[in-house]
């Protein structure tokens, strides 16, 4: 973080005032950098395309950062006052471009109320900042289809002929906020990602490990409960469909929903007769 520090020069408390009802004194005024966003694959096997940093840097200006969600914490909020992209060639993404992020510089009037945070901002422990944002197109990396509007059957973190798949979050229509939580705040139709300062996390491995082992289970889950749907008379593109975009406490719940249906009414896998094709078949 350090190369983001900045000073609270003249000119950057007249860039702040640009956004405050009264004129803050620079005394007044704390000032702190943050990075929104970047162009890694994250631990939903997502990222945020170059083009769509770019988009984001114009959206987040002026917007509202949060430090909690409780309600009360509503009350304590930062402004980014200025964003740009930085683009690091020395050092690659895991799929070979070039390492982009969207820093923001944020201010915060200093009273008595705001201390306490300061004083976590200051002592670094206030680090992980999450945005809520909203895109008009999720691609894939393998076979490049908008998964929004065309699903295909390839798998986040496996890789298909040398292509690792992950989710390219593209084009994006708005920003929401940003927040120094944990979890990150639910909007809906919208995307919320986590910057987590992957430099200095010896948790990568164990993380990488993690995504995979879950993409199984996901892979595991989704072909059985789509053979499932298929087996109680839903076509086999509406099944394919149904479990792509449902998540995996709603596949967990399908399985024996669907599996006691089945053995319970034989008439239930004569449905497939109305197919018109009736080419139904078991994998
Ligand atoms: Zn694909």
């Amino acid at each position: 973080m350090d190369k983001y520090e900045f000073e609270l020069t003249d000119e950057i408390a007249a860039k702040i005032n640009r956004y405050t009802r009264k004129k803050l004194d620079k005394s007044r005024i704390y000032a702190f950098p943050v990075i929104l966003c970047d162009n890694e694959i994250d631990r939903d096997g997502e990222r945020f395309s170059t083009a769509a940093i770019e988009k984001l840097a114009e959206l987040f200006l002026g917007k509202t950062g949060i430090f909690d969600h409780e309600p009360k914490g509503r009350n304590q909020t930062a402004r980014i006052f200025d964003t740009f992209v930085c683009k690091d060639e020395s050092k690659k993404t895991s799929y070979g471009e070039d390492y982009t992020c969207l820093c923001a510089r944020a201010y915060m009037v200093r009273n008595e109320h705001n201390a306490p945070l300061i004083e976590e901002i200051d002592a670094g422990i206030k680090k992980e900042v999450s945005v809520s944002c909203a895109v008009a197109k999720k691609v894939c990396s393998v076979c490049g289809r908008d998964i929004y509007k065309d699903p295909c059957s390839h798998i986040k973190g496996k890789s298909y002929g040398g292509v690792k798949c992950f989710i390219s979050l593209e084009e994006p229509t708005d920003a929401f906020e940003w927040s120094f939580v944990a979890v990150p705040a639910q909007v809906s139709a919208g995307v919320a990602k986590r910057f987590a300062g992957r430099e200095e996390n010896a948790d990568d491995s164990i993380s990488a490990k993690m995504l995979d082992e879950h993409a199984l289970m996901r892979a595991a889950l989704e072909a059985r409960a789509e053979n499932l749907y298929i087996l109680s008379g839903t076509d086999e593109a509406a099944a394919k469909a149904i479990c792509k975009s449902s998540g995996v406490s709603e596949l967990l719940e399908a399985i024996p929903r669907l599996s006691l249906m089945i053995a319970g009414g034989g008439t239930q896998l004569k449905r497939k007769e109305t197919n018109k094709n009736n080419s139904f078949k078991l994998k």
